[in-house]
């Protein structure tokens, strides 16, 4: 048998097989199956999750649990990130790539979130509605700064968890004093008012705006569908559009916003939605270094 010299001129299946003579005769490893990684293999619901594919040169196309993938190219192979949903009401999530290998599954595994009561001023339990409204705008312009994460990576390296012991984890479920419940999508880190608020990636300022239960916030878009929020700020020290490295001050701890004092709450989004930061900070995210010329 010839073996053509071009793989991307052969049809998925017949690559199968001849990577399957490769194997048996010995043959170079152009043929080689790509592999599928995932990490972590069982999550619980709002649990980041990284995908792996190694050993292929195409962008790889695929979905999680139906929702498209977006890969972008890593040290090795490809990967692309996901969030596990938080109303999932499956106890799987299916991982496949087009003519790729097998699909893979994640288990998801369910989870009792903490529930706690706060109390706060009454206009913030209770917004009044002009601030209903503001708070429309506000929510519609982080999800906005979402979309500016598209793209490939800004960073190379690990992210970078803030400092700060844990004051309230992702997912908690909390009761106003007006009654009304609402799920806590960040991660809270106890740190003196003032304390500098520095970036957890290197990236690009999306957005930079006065919200009213979030306070002064922060959003850098990271690419490869990744942002990371900074809520509270006593102030902020940067600009939409600015570019930042891992460490850049961003802005000042404070308790602007709906709060009962200075803490930094970390807030991270990827394709899918808002993700526990302490999952997502866990993850082997391993871009590729892009070429010193497409460096901004
Ligand atoms: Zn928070």
């Amino acid at each position: 048998m010839r073996l053509s010299p071009d793989a991307r001129d052969v049809h998925p299946v017949m690559k199968r097989f001849l990577a399957a003579c490769g194997l048996m005769f010995g043959v170079s490893s152009a043929y080689a199956e790509p592999t599928l990684v995932v990490t972590p293999t069982s999550v619980h619901p709002g649990d980041a999750v990284v995908v792996s594919v190694i050993g292929t040169a195409a962008l790889p196309h695929g979905k999680a649990g139906g929702v498209p993938l977006h890969f972008f190219a890593a040290k090795r192979g490809f990967q692309a990130v996901f969030a596990t949903p938080l109303e999932i009401n499956e106890d799987h999530i299916l991982v496949e790539v087009t003519d790729g290998p097998a699909p893979l599954s994640v288990a998801v595994v369910a989870k009792r979130l903490p529930e706690s009561s706060v109390v706060v001023e009454d206009e913030l339990a209770n917004p009044p509605k002009a601030d209903r409204e503001r708070i429309d705008l506000d929510n519609g312009a982080i999800g906005a700064a979402y979309a500016k994460a598209d793209g490939a990576p800004q960073f190379v390296h690990p992210f970078r968890r803030p400092p700060g012991g844990v004051t309230s984890t992702f997912g908690e479920w909390r009761t106003f004093n007006d009654g009304h419940r609402s799920q806590h999508l960040g991660l809270d880190l106890g740190e003196p008012e003032g304390a500098k608020v520095l970036a957890i990636n290197s990236g690009t300022v999306a957005l930079v705006r006065t919200t009213v239960l979030a306070g002064n916030v922060v959003v850098v878009a990271h690419g490869g569908g990744i942002t990371s929020m900074y809520f509270h700020l006593a102030r902020s020290l940067v600009a939409e559009g600015d570019v930042v490295t891992q460490g850049t001050p961003l802005g000042l701890v404070g308790h602007t916003g709906r709060t009962t004092g200075p803490h930094l709450h970390l807030g991270v989004h990827v394709a899918g939605g808002m993700v526990d930061p302490a999952t997502f900070l866990e993850l082997p995210l391993a871009p590729a270094t892009p070429p010193a010329t497409a460096r901004r």
